[in-house]
Parts: C-alpha cells; sequence; structure tokens
C-alpha cells in the first residue's frame, strides 16, 4: 500500500459510512474495514464499566459475516497489548492506549489466538474526551505483513478512521447516559408523586388525594355524574391503643386498610386514608342507596371475617358507616362530603358496628375548601 492507496481507501471508508450513525454506524464501519483492507475478523469494542481489560463487542465481522456481539476478557489477546502499560521483551515501550500493530505469528503468541489462522493484526484503542479508555478497534489478517512500511501505513489510516469511530462511540454513550438519567429522573418523580397521595402506613390513597378526586369528580365529570361516597371510623380505636400499644393500633389498621382494598373493585371504587382511624371508599358512577348500603355492610362483615389476632387483641375491629350518594344539587363535593359525615355521626350515636345511608339533603349551605 502507497499513500495514494491509503487515501483512496479512507475515502471509501468515509463514504460507506457516512450514511449511518449509532449502533448502524458501528455495523457499516466494521463491514468496509474488513472489505477495504482485507481484514479477515474485525471489531468494535466498548469497556465495561470502565475497565479497560473487560469489552464487550458492539460490532464484529468474521470472514464477510457480521458476528453476535459478546462480552470477554482482553487477557490472553493481542487487544490485551493496547490496555497494557508496559510489557516484556518486543513490547516493552508499549503505553496504555497506545495502538499495536503485529507482523506475523499471531497465532503462536496468544492463548486466545493460539490454532487460530491469525498472522497479523491492529488494534486501536478509542478514547472519551478526558483521554479515558472507552473502547477499541480491532482488525485480524489471515496474512503475514512482510512490509512493515506498509503495516506502518495502515496503522496510520486505521488510526484516522478510528477517529471517526471513537467520535460516534462517544456519542452512543453520552446519548445512552442522558436517557438513563432522563428515565431515573422520570421514576423519581413517579415516586414522589405517588408518595404525595399516598399513605405510608396502609398504601392508601391519603386525605390530599381525596380532596383531589372528589373535586375531579364534581368539576369534570358534570353534574349528572353520580358517585357513592362511604366514610368508616373505626369504633373504640382509642381504646384498642390504650389496652394493647400503638404498634398493635396500627396493625389493626392496616387490616382496615387490607380488607378495604382487597372487597373493593380495582375499577370505580377508591379507598383513602383521611387521617387517624378515619377512612373513606369513593364509588364513581350512579350506584345508588341501596347498593351502597349493601357495599357498606359487606365491607363491614368482611372486617371480622378476615381477621387474625394481632399482639393481645383477640377480637376483630368493628367500624362505624356513613354513607350518601351524590345529589344533583350539591353545589360542591363538601355537600357530598357533610352528608356522609352526619350519617356517620347518626351510626355513631345509634351504638356504633353499623353502616347509615342518608339520601336526606342538607337544609343548610356548606362552605366550598375551593
Ligand atoms: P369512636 O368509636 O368514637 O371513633 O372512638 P375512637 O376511640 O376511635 O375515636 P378517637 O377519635 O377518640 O380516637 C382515634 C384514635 O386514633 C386517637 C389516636 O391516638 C389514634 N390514632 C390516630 N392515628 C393513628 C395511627 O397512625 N396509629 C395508631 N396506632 N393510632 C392512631
Ligand atoms: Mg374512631
Amino acid at each position: 500500500m502507497n499513500q495514494q492507496n491509503a487515501f483512496s481507501i479512507l475515502q471509501k471508508l468515509l463514504n460507506d459510512t457516512a450514511a449511518f450513525v449509532g449502533e448502524p454506524f458501528m455495523h457499516a464501519a466494521v463491514t468496509s474495514l474488513g472489505k477495504t483492507l482485507g481484514a479477515d475478523f474485525v471489531f468494535i469494542s466498548q469497556t465495561v464499566h470502565g475497565v479497560p481489560g473487560s469489552v464487550r463487542m458492539i460490532a464484529a465481522r468474521r470472514d464477510g459475516e457480521a458476528i453476535d456481539g459478546w462480552t470477554f476478557q482482553l487477557c490472553g489477546t493481542p487487544c490485551d497489548l493496547i490496555c497494557r502499560e508496559s510489557l516484556d521483551e518486543d513490547w516493552a515501550s508499549l503505553k496504555i492506549g497506545r495502538s499495536v500493530a503485529i507482523s506475523d505469528r499471531v497465532c503462536e503468541m496468544f492463548d486466545a489466538t493460539r490454532g487460530s489462522q491469525f498472522q497479523s493484526f491492529v488494534g486501536v484503542p478509542l478514547f472519551d474526551g478526558g483521554r479515558r479508555m472507552v473502547g477499541h478497534l480491532a482488525l485480524f489478517f489471515n496474512q503475514p505483513s512482510s512490509d512493515r512500511g506498509a503495516l506502518a501505513l495502515v496503522v496510520e489510516l486505521i488510526e484516522l478512521f478510528a477517529q471517526k469511530i471513537q467520535a460516534e462511540l462517544n456519542r452512543m454513550i453520552a446519548d445512552r447516559e442522558r436517557e438513563s438519567l432522563l428515565s431515573e429522573l422520570r421514576r423519581l418523580v413517579e415516586q414522589l408523586e405517588h408518595e404525595s397521595i399516598t399513605c405510608p402506613l396502609t398504601g392508601l390513597f391519603n386525605r390530599r388525594y381525596f380532596h383531589h378526586r372528589m373535586a375531579q369528580l364534581h368539576a369534570f365529570e358534570g353534574k349528572a355524574a353520580g358517585c357513592g361516597l362511604l366514610l368508616l371510623d373505626i369504633d373504640h380505636f382509642k381504646q384498642i391503643n390504650d389496652t394493647h400499644g400503638h404498634d398493635v393500633g396500627d396493625a389493626v389498621l392496616r387490616h382496615v386498610a387490607d380488607t378495604l382494598k382487597r372487597d373493593t373493585r380495582k375499577d370505580g371504587e377508591e379507598v383513602f386514608r383521611l387521617g387517624g382511624d378515619e377512612l373513606a371508599v369513593l364509588v364513581a358512577g350512579d350506584i345508588g342507596y341501596a347498593a351502597l348500603q349493601r357495599l357498606g355492610e359487606r365491607l363491614a362483615t368482611s372486617l371480622s371475617r378476615h381477621w387474625q389476632p394481632v399482639g393481645g387483641a383477640h377480637h376483630p375491629p368493628t367500624v362505624s358507616i356513613g354513607g350518601t350518594c351524590r345529589m344533583p344539587e350539591d353545589d360542591s363535593w363538601e355537600e357530598t362530603y357533610v352528608r356522609a359525615d352526619r350519617a356517620l355521626y347518626v351510626s355513631k350515636r345509634n351504638g356504633r358496628n353499623q353502616t347509615t345511608v342518608t339520601d336526606e339533603p342538607l337544609h343548610e349551605p356548606v362552605l366550598s375548601s375551593q
């Protein structure tokens, strides 16, 4: 190869790869390098976890065929010389991240190539902006290179083209880092959103989300859209705390929350912990007073059916429930809420452990919180 040849080969390499970016560029590059330089095995690698001795092939071509990449250790291969700081004998002057050219007998010199037909080898390191090795380019030839001058020219040529590969590899790495940063950010935002609407003790939606859902139902789904609301309050919960301790109280709260979650429909029924021992079930849609009453009674029964004694608490907790449906004349969601709360008070006053659903309109206006 003379300089004129080298120039036209470089031009061919650039032309063959000009239309591609990212991984397709890498595949086009190994294909063109194989063809134009007659290399029998060409691959481009990226270092794994920033360790120069461990790499993953990102594009590879052997005997004219594209092959799947794999991850491997450079130790025992000629590529290892690119990363070594110093070497014995012939290679003693090499510094880390230098190009390597071997003119013949590659198949005899390295554990990994023993038994192969490889005679000559050219390897070029690829760096990031801070001269940290991020990968390398390797070419193996079944022919020895008898002309050292020609081999030096091939190395120069490959080094020039490797700059293009290096730029593309760095772009791919930057893209991937940006993408993983973005997905981490998205995950964090989702987590924050989840935490801002969830009660950590029970995993139920919190009061903030209850207000939001009630307001949403009222504002966006129109006057005609119905909904049912049940408010639940554990009976004598303070006594449970006082008798068995706060941890048992927490376990009882979780039991109530889990039961409500399990016994409500995934679509259209949402469960909230409004605070303390007060919970709510919001039913989107026209459930009707009778069905709402049945739902409340079913949930209350379920609490004792699924009860497992906890701490010293042998008896299942009971709840008082008040409920109502949204009325067309409700001007704000608070009116629905206050009606359900009044019904809950009736359940408490009448002896607890019961469900009261009311269809009696409020006789005085309710201040809206909006
Ligand atoms: P009633 O039947 O009238 O509802 O009586 P009660 O004892 O349930 O009512 P009260 O509102 O007096 O008591 C609620 C108790 O809930 C008081 C408070 O110490 C307890 N509590 C509030 N939040 C928590 C919590 O997160 N964990 C535990 N263990 N207790 C809580
Ligand atoms: Mg209570």
